[in-house]
């Protein structure tokens, strides 16, 4: 049987999960809502508004769609699987009850709690006073969190008691929306960070990798937090003994208790980990990959992306062998000129940005449109620049070789990408 899919999506990440899609000999026809250029050559790209759960199911009902998967994370805690499901339409990814695992960081807490999973010591508020107390007779540093979905933004790292208390006032005057209505203050964990993905299918969690990404903007990893400037997989960090240990005291239990509570986990889980001195504790849960870390994740995935999501989503996901490429993969994120501040759109790309499918370059589009016959940057993180090689060395310098071949004299990129992997390969 051949599968009519929709996408829903418009990253970096969406144009590397429709790339890998669409060679699945299951694939039907493939649309993608709302896309990007580069997904527009692998897909009919559709300009329904995303945030439209009944445009989506029109849209579905339409064209027959047998098949809807989600790349962000928004529209899955706004519950379009519960929605899709209702309207009788097969779709990957975790409902709203399950999606809280990324939409409230205190209910992640509270499964930890339930369930013996390590994470960092914390305290939650509805109260700017109450938060403020606490701090006042707590050791810094300690890290503030509004409570929902804040894109990214939400986090403080409070070294100072003002900035601890500047924080909890800009999330309880409304700097995050809803999202700030509570405040989650944790322990400050040290240790090095660690992703690591997993498939579920309500019951079984299989490993898709582990990657390690570059949050901030300048070299060195200096400046202001952005949406993720790079990342690389497999992370040697992460030896297999540490990744057993992930899978059994952290994923396997919150897949049983998500179960237990009536809202069993489909989808991907991105747990965010700080390796630390007594092992690895989560920082924090995400219901779908990450962006870049998806790009470099699809570089090394060697099996059916399209018929491990709809196993995944039929609960079947035991039957279903996963092979991956012995390669590294890398990805720098080329940004226009003044991200993750404000910056320009429509600015021209030009060089080469094709390298088919078989070799070991792909660029994966973000932010892009054509204009005419120009290719256009269309937001702040634009093109995602990936390649895969022996090592993490050898795919760095295949990613910038052909970072060199761009023309696009607004773009930048961190010219160090993947650095402590390729200190740590060369001794
Ligand atoms: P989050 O959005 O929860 O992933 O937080 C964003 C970033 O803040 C993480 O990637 C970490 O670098 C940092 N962070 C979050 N929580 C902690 C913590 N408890 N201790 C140390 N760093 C943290």
């Amino acid at each position: 049987m051949k599968y009519d899919v929709l996408l829903i999506g418009s990253g970096g990440r969406e144009h590397a999960m429709a790339w890998k899609l669409a060679q699945s000999p299951l694939m039907g026809n493939f649309y993608c809502a709302p896309g990007n250029a580069g997904i527009a050559e692998i897909a009919e790209c559709s300009e329904i508004d995303i945030t439209d759960h009944s445009a989506i199911i029109e849209f579905c009902e339409t064209k027959k769609i047998d098949f809807v998967i989600i790349g962000p994370e928004a529209p899955l805690v706004a519950g379009i699987i519960d929605d899709l499901d209702t309207a009788g339409i097969n779709a990957f990814g975790p409902t709203a009850g399950a999606a809280m695992l990324e939409g409230s960081k205190a209910f992640t807490h509270e499964i930890c709690d339930l369930y013996n999973i390590p994470a960092a010591r914390y305290a939650r508020f509805n109260n700017a006073p109450k938060a403020k107390a606490y701090i006042r007779q707590s050791e810094l540093p300690l890290v503030i969190k509004a409570d929902g979905l804040a894109a990214g933004k939400g986090v403080v790292i409070a070294f100072s008691l003002a900035d601890a208390l500047e924080a909890v006032d800009a999330c309880f005057e409304g700097e995050f929306g809803d999202a700030g209505n509570q405040v989650v203050i944790e322990e400050y964990l040290v240790g090095e960070e660690l992703s690591l993905f997993a498939i579920c299918d309500g019951q079984v969690a299989s490993l898709v990798g582990t990657a390690q990404d570059h949050k901030q903007v300048y070299d060195g990893d200096k400046g202001p937090n952005t949406g993720g400037m790079g990342a690389y997989s497999p992370a040697s960090v992460a030896g297999q003994e540490t990744i057993d240990e992930i899978m059994g005291n952290i994923i396997v239990p919150t897949l049983a208790g998500m179960h237990a509570r009536g809202t069993p986990f489909k989808g991907i889980l991105f747990a965010g980990l700080m390796l630390c001195e007594d092992g690895p504790k989560l920082i924090e849960y995400n219901v779908r990959f990450g962006d870049p870390e998806c790009q470099v994740l699809m570089m090394r995935l060697q099996s059916d992306l399209l018929e491990l999501m709809l196993t995944a989503s039929d609960g079947s996901l035991l039957e279903h062998e996963i092979e991956w490429s012995r390669y590294s993969a890398l990805g720098v994120v080329l940004a226009t000129k003044g991200y993750p501040g404000s910056y320009a759109n429509g600015t021209v790309i030009a060089g080469k940005l094709d390298y088919g499918d078989a070799g070991n370059v792909k660029i994966f589009h973000a932010g892009t449109r054509y204009e005419g016959v120009n290719l256009v940057a269309n937001g702040g993180r634009v093109l995602n620049v990936c390649a895969k090689g022996p090592s993490v060395g050898e795919a760095q310098q295949l990613a910038y070789q052909a970072i060199s071949k761009i023309d696009w004299p607004q773009g930048f990129c961190r010219k160090d990408i993947g650095w402590r992997e390729v200190q740590r390969e060369n001794g």
